[in-house]
């Protein structure tokens, strides 16, 4: 039995079996989340991370998969990094940000995590419209067969939790 939650807030201060990550597909840092996580995780995700890129994913992590390292200073136990994709006006990317969380299920199911954390894939500097981002978000979640317990969304500012408490009902 999987539990859906919500919370307001910076997800680098949450606790949590897994933390996911809205990366991009360098793996080598950036803004919104991204930048959040690297800065209070301290230096060893970026090690590993570079790690990732010189072995398993040389051209990168792609769009719609997942990958986890450590999750260093962070209260929890591993960061599962997952590229979102752009949202386009012209190309429908749907099924690339639901394969983001089923992908990131399966990976915390292969750890063996039990509470798992995710911001709002894609909804920052990958402009994907709130509401529909939150649509696919707890449709695909709770589509998916996964031994997670908790699945928390953490979402940072009033307009994005709003968006998924409406469809979280
Ligand atoms: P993307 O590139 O996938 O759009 P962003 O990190 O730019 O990723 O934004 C994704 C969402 O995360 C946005 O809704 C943004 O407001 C939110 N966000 C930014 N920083 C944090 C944080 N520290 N904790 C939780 N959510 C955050």
């Amino acid at each position: 039995m999987t539990t859906l939650t919500l919370t307001q807030g910076d997800i680098t201060r949450e606790s949590a079996d897994a933390l996911v990550n809205a990366a991009n597909s360098s793996l080598l840092g950036g803004g919104g989340v991204d930048g959040a996580i690297h800065r209070r995780g301290g230096p060893a995700i970026l090690e590993e991370c570079r790690t990732l890129r010189a072995s398993r994913y040389g051209r990168g992590l792609p769009t719609g998969q997942a990958v986890a390292t450590t999750a260093g200073d962070l209260d929890a136990r591993w960061v599962i990094h997952t590229v979102g994709p752009v949202w386009s006006a012209t190309e429908d990317r749907s099924d690339l940000l639901a394969s983001c969380h089923r992908e990131s299920l399966r990976v915390a199911d292969e750890l063996g995590a039990r509470t798992v954390a995710f911001p709002a894939i894609s909804t920052g500097v990958y402009r994907w419209p709130l509401d529909d981002a939150a649509r696919i978000a707890v449709e695909t979640v709770r589509n998916t067969p996964t031994a997670v317990e908790e699945i928390r969304f953490v979402l940072f500012d009033d307009r994005a939790y709003e968006a998924f408490a409406r469809r979280i009902g």
